[in-house]
C-alpha cells in the first residue's frame, strides 16, 4: 500500500549472520548483518566512496546493541565500534532484500 509506513514488530537477531524483523503488515525480512553494515545510512558512511568488496572477506559484523529511536527509527550498535547508524524503519523496509521488495517495481 503506497504512503503507508510499516512498522516493524518484532527485530530479532539470527545468530551472529543475520537480523529478521517481523513487519506488522506480517512481511518477514532477512538481512544480513554485513549488508545492514554496509548500508549504514549515517553521513559518515555514505560520505565514503564505495570499498570495493574483498572476495572471500569473512570480517564478522553483528549488532552489539539495537535501540529504537522514537517510533521511527533503530539505532544500531556494531561490533566494529560504529554507532552512529539510525536506520529508518522506511530505510530498513527499502533494504529488504527479498525479491518481493526488490523485484516489483520500486517506489522511491
Ligand atoms: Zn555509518
Ligand atoms: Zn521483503
Amino acid at each position: 500500500m503506497p504512503g503507508s509506513e510499516a512498522m516493524p514488530q518484532e527485530i530479532r537477531r539470527l545468530g551472529v549472520h543475520a537480523l529478521r524483523i517481523l513487519w506488522e503488515d506480517g512481511h518477514e525480512a532477512e538481512y544480513g548483518n554485513r549488508y545492514l553494515r554496509d548500508h549504514c545510512p549515517c553521513a559518515e558512511c555514505r560520505g565514503k566512496p564505495q570499498a570495493l568488496p574483498i572476495v572471500g572477506q569473512t570480517e564478522e559484523v553483528y549488532p552489539v546493541q539495537i535501540a529504537t529511536v522514537g517510533r521511527y527509527a533503530v539505532s544500531m550498535q556494531w561490533s566494529d565500534g560504529h554507532d552512529a547508524g539510525i536506520y529508518s524503519y522506511q530505510t530498513l523496509r527499502r533494504l529488504c532484500p527479498c525479491p518481493r521488495c526488490n523485484g516489483t517495481a520500486r517506489a522511491t
